[in-house]
């Protein structure tokens, strides 16, 4: 894989797949339809004078709890808590306290530095992005028809749109701990599994990127945890596990290093695992046969400032699962 690097941008030529030049609906409306959607310059309607969902803090850890939670609605959710808590004699009175708090919260109107920074964060949005650029979001408001669906760890360092520039109806992003896309399983995986119809089947994306990034901490899990039968996660080691081929790979090549440089092998093989991983879903492969969609890798370093690209040599790298 031979790598040239432009302005901090290393770009990578190995691809097997390019995607078409079909053509794409056109991005913009004529002026006229568009002024019509144009906004007034009153406040923005969805911030609302309503109270805003909070989650209670939990004052415990109950065992009790979770099996029969799931399914509650917020206010089965409380009174269970209330209930839960009045069973535990020592912190009633602190219980009682809590659960007031958290009730007031929930029922007063939208206040506090959280919630004005959300506020004060759509007006800005509003006023210098949405009503600057009416085109944009009337074209949007009638569908979206992204050119890349983009894999991207939850890490609130790595945000795509900030760091690849991309704009509201570019991409179909898909954010998880660690990036990972797991192999095909309708059962296990639905969720991602789902993104990936959606993105593939009916949006009918050109290109699939998966992008990690420095200073993991799901790969840093995945790396450290031993899985060995024993858990000390609820689902964490359970779906960083989808990454072990990279591990793996990683520790026979890479074993004798720091654990901070095997992570940032495994930070970068991972995402090869995902791509390897996207080859078991028929709708990717049919994709990438019919040449209408390519599959690539990214890493985002932001210690040195950095992006990698690169594309997935297939013939040479069959496809990884777990
Ligand atoms: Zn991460």
């Amino acid at each position: 894989m031979s790598t040239a690097s432009i302005n901090g941008w290393c770009l990578t030529s190995t691809s097997t797949a390019t995607a078409s030049s079909t053509p794409r609906r056109p991005t913009l409306r004529p002026s006229s339809i568009v002024a019509s959607l144009n906004s007034s310059p009153s406040p923005p309607t969805l911030i609302r004078n309503q109270p805003v969902f909070a989650a209670p803090v939990p004052l415990l850890n109950p065992s009790n709890w979770r099996e029969d939670m799931g399914d509650k609605t917020y206010e089965e959710a409380i009174e269970a808590l209330k209930k839960l808590l009045s069973e535990k004699g020592e912190l009633k009175a602190v219980a009682a306290a809590k659960v007031d708090q958290v009730t007031a919260e929930l029922k007063t109107s939208a206040s506090g530095d959280s919630v004005e920074r959300l506020k004060q964060g759509f007006i800005h949005f509003k006023k210098e992005k949405y009503e600057k650029n009416p085109a944009l979001y009337a074209e949007l408001a009638k569908g979206q028809s992204p050119k890349y669906m983009i894999v991207a760890c939850s890490d609130s360092r790595v945000c795509p749109s900030h760091v690849l520039d991309i704009q509201p109806g570019e991409a179909f992003v898909v954010r998880n701990v660690a990036n990972m896309v797991p192999p095909y399983d309708q059962i296990k995986y639905a969720g991602t599994g789902s993104a990936v119809e959606y993105a593939v089947l009916h949006l009918k994306v050109q290109e699939i990127v998966v992008i990690g990034h420095s200073a993991c901490g799901g790969i840093k899990g995945l790396m450290s945890f031993p899985f060995d039968g024993t858990t000390s996660t609820d689902f964490i080691e359970d779906w960083v596990k989808i990454g072990i081929p990279a591990k793996k790979k990683v520790v026979a090549q890479h074993g004798s290093e720091p654990l901070g440089a095997q992570c940032t092998h495994c930070e970068k093989e991972a995402v090869n695992v995902s791509l390897g991983n996207l080859l078991s879903y028929p709708f990717v492969r049919d994709g990438l046969a019919n040449k209408t969609l390519a599959l690539k890798g990214g890493y985002y370093d932001f210690v040195k400032g950095t992006f990698e690209l690169w594309s997935l040599n297939f013939e040479l790298s069959p496809p990884l699962s777990v």
